[in-house]
């Protein structure tokens, strides 16, 4: 809310009765006037407040306008028991509101992610590892004592822990008899164990160290600054970065560690517990309810040393937040692309900037924007030079696909055939990457020539193998595989066309007969736990070929891998989107980056059908400067970021016709654009036309980097009447265009 923002800074305490003004989660427009509970609430303080016939959540933003009749104005039901809002944190979510424009409630949401927040405090029973052994194992007994191991510095419900292990809760009640589970009180305030940021880290090397110093050095200046740490997979930026964290505990300051995946914690998690000699706070959609409640409450406190989580994180409540680390800053997952539409790395920046903290960016591969950024100077910039101890950055080389014989139905080339043979010959591993989830991309009916699509959206459907279903990607939507085409109605002529990671795993059986083979992805685990297991099989040798998607490319070490082939490496390269040359190049190093880690050199071969594109080549040759000079100057001649500003406006609804009137409507009306010399695009069918049954119309506004972007949009959008079920959202920056 605009006319309240001169506020932001009073720290007022109201008396009983007093007129305040609060935000609610409610999707209102405005602040509404409540009084003063009895004991008087302060700003910033968390209450909860009649609203119609509800109880709602809000905060005391400050003093009441008054504008609302005296005689009807309600008051405040109760002040919650959790640490009031810091003015930071208002200027944050204020700003963070402007910046995406999205309505301060929504912001507030986000702010307020615990469950249960206002839950009066209550003792509850929670129950963790218990001394005793169990009178004889059962697999349900297992299940139980392996989910309390795995996440052993958390506390669960009773009902959380039976549905963790996926076992009654009769078997949790039989093993605390036994004294293997302990039942305790209060979960709430249940301290989290200390870190000890004393402790020696690793010994570093030169390189290492160097870096290492000065990040500790931006730390002791307790202000605002980020900073780009580049340094290729292997080369210890975890170990560079986690001396950062230590130095800013020591300073007695909280410190988070946002993570792209919430399959990367659990590798995180002990290395933080091998580094500070305990296991850090964990925020990410993985986490219980329970512990969320805790986590926040801690955080509030100031009592939680470091978090490690996904972006949403970055709205816990922070009393006193003084590095953020940032690792994978390039991956695209940091996007928000749901609700809010945010990306985690600049509101880390943002953040830091409020509160002066630190940003530390990590990354084999920056993104072009933060790349530019530290040549411009407004990062700083500390590069790594080479892998700890002996590994080497891979060799990488083309594998001509137009040059080599290949069956119809298969996809890895003979001569990839003979590297992998070579590996299993040695007992190495080999890892095939392909980015493409399920059996087949599609499902294709030999009698008419139709693809399966989705009912709901522009969508094919997947088959999903190992599901036995088909399924889109999209929607998430699965149906049974049929035998009839559903457009012609022709029996038994439906046939997969393409590669996926479940057929490639099906290939890759049948030319090896003799390798472990072990498929990696997300569709093929129940659990991140699963997931997590089967990572640590691989890593431990009991696989010779990991096959994989996305998944594999980030973070994980397989110390024995040292050949890595990928399918299709021209994959990314297709479709219009300006930032697929950035992406492709950035997915291959990366996974390019899994070969060779220990003391045995790598090898990553690319099968293509174009050897010669420049990114291809720019892959291969690994200058990474150039290929940054190359596209950056492709980006600033077409006015894209980070060189101009883009923001798009998708509109979406369930007629097509209507959906782009409303498009139309709006791109005659720029006239607040064109004041600030912006530009519109379409309207246009959006990336994805059609999603759960929305057609979907994007307009694209170009602008330039300094002009005025999100008043000229706030003020362009103002006007717009949303009729019926159509819908508006604003995408600042987004990710394709
Ligand atoms: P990155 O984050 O750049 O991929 P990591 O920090 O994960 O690199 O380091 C890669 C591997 O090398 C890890 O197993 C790590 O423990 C090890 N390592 C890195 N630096 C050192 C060091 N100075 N001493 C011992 N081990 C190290
Ligand atoms: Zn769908």
């Amino acid at each position: 809310p605009p006319e309240r923002r001169g506020r932001l800074s009073e720290r007022d305490f109201f008396d009983h009765g007093a007129l305040v003004a609060v935000l609610t989660t409610q999707p209102l427009d405005r602040l509404l006037d409540y009084k003063a509970p009895e004991g008087g609430c302060m700003t910033g303080a968390f209450v909860e407040v009649p609203l119609g016939p509800r109880k709602v959540l809000g905060v005391v933003w400050g003093p009441g306008q008054g504008d609302f009749d005296p005689a009807r104005v309600r008051s405040v039901i109760r002040v919650l028991d959790v640490a009031p809002m810091r003015d930071e944190m208002k200027t944050f979510l204020t700003r963070a509101a402007d910046y995406t424009l999205t309505p301060m409630p929504a912001m507030l949401r986000l702010a307020t992610r615990a469950p249960g927040l206002s839950d009066p405090p209550s003792m509850r029973k929670v129950y963790r590892r218990g001394a005793g052994d169990p009178d004889r194992m059962t697999d349900a007994r297992r299940r139980v004592i392996a989910a309390l191991d795995d996440f052993g510095s958390l506390s669960f419900t009773l009902k959380e822990l039976a549905d963790m292990a996926g076992v009654t809760t009769s078997v949790v009640k039989g093993l605390v008899k036994q004294g293997v589970v302990r039942e305790e009180d209060s979960p709430r305030d249940l301290p989290l164990p200390r870190l000890d940021p004393a402790r020696p880290g690793k010994e570093l090397t030169a390189d290492q160290a160097a870096a290492a110093r000065i990040l500790c050095e931006s730390i002791r200046g307790e202000s605002y600054g980020t900073t780009l740490l580049k340094g290729v997979t292997g080369s210890g930026k975890t170990e560079v970065y986690l001396e950062a964290v230590a130095e800013c505990l020591r300073r007695g300051r909280q410190a988070l560690v946002l993570l792209p995946e919430i399959a990367l914690t659990a590798e995180f998690l002990t290395r933080v517990q091998s580094r500070f000699g305990a296991l850090p706070a964990e925020w990410h959609s993985g986490v219980t309810m329970t512990e969320r409640r805790r986590v926040w409450k801690m955080v509030g406190r100031g009592e939680a040393q470091l978090v490690v989580g996904a972006r949403s994180a970055l709205f816990l409540p922070f009393q006193n937040l003084g590095l953020i680390i940032v690792d994978e800053e390039h991956d695209t997952s940091y996007k928000q692309e749901d609700g809010v539409l945010y990306n985690a790395r600049d509101m880390a920046v943002l953040r830091a900037a409020i509160c002066g903290a630190q940003v530390v960016l990590a990354s084999a591969t920056p993104s072009l924007e933060s790349w530019a950024n530290a040549q411009s100077g407004k990062y700083g910039m500390v590069e790594l030079g080479s892998r700890f101890g002996p590994a080497v950055m891979p060799e990488m080389r083309a594998i001509d696909m137009r040059a080599e014989k290949m069956q119809a139905g298969t996809w890895i080339s003979p001569t990839l055939r003979r590297a992998v043979e070579e590996r299993l010959a040695r007992n190495e591993q080999a890892m095939l990457f392909i980015n493409r989830r399920g059996f087949a991309p599609v499902t294709l009916c030999r009698a008419c020539g139709q693809q399966i699509a989705c009912d709901h959206c522009d969508s094919r459907m997947v088959e999903h193998r190992f599901l036995k279903r088909l399924m889109c990607h999209q929607c998430g939507e699965t149906r049974p595989i049929p035998t009839v085409c559903p457009s012609c109605g022709a029996e038994d002529k439906l046939a997969p066309v393409g590669p996926g990671v479940e057929r490639l795993g099906e290939e890759a059986a049948q030319v090896f007969p003799d390798a472990r083979i072990a498929v990696l992805s997300s569709d093929l685990f129940g659990s991140a736990r699963a997931l997590k297991a089967e990572i640590e099989k691989i890593a431990a040798g009991e696989a010779d070929i990991v096959i994989g998607t996305q998944l594999v490319a980030k973070g994980h070490n397989f110390p024995l891998l040292t050949l890595v082939g990928v399918i299709d490496a021209d994959l990314g390269l297709q479709g219009a989107d300006l930032r697929a040359a950035e992406r492709t190049f950035q997915l291959m190093r990366q996974v390019a980056g899994r070969a060779g880690r220990a003391d045995k050199p790598g090898t990553a071969l690319l099968q293509t059908f174009q050897p010669e594109h420049p990114v291809i080549r720019a892959i291969l040759s690994g200058d990474e400067t150039a290929f940054w000079r190359t596209e950056a100057a492709e980006r600033d001649a077409a006015g894209v970021p980070p060189f101009g500003r883009l923001a798009g406006i998708i509109l979406s609804g369930p007629d097509v016709a209507q959906v782009f009137d409303l498009g139309n409507a709006l791109a005659r009306n720029d006239a607040p654009l064109r004041a600030i010399g912006a530009q519109v695009f379409g309207p246009a069918a959006a990336p994805i036309a059609r999603i759960r049954g929305r057609h979907r119309v994007r307009l694209l506004v170009k602008a330039a980097k300094s002009a005025p972007l999100q008043d000229a949009l706030a003020r362009w959008i103002a006007p717009v009447r949303l009729k019926g079920d159509l819908r508006l959202s604003v995408d600042i920056d987004p990710q394709s265009f």
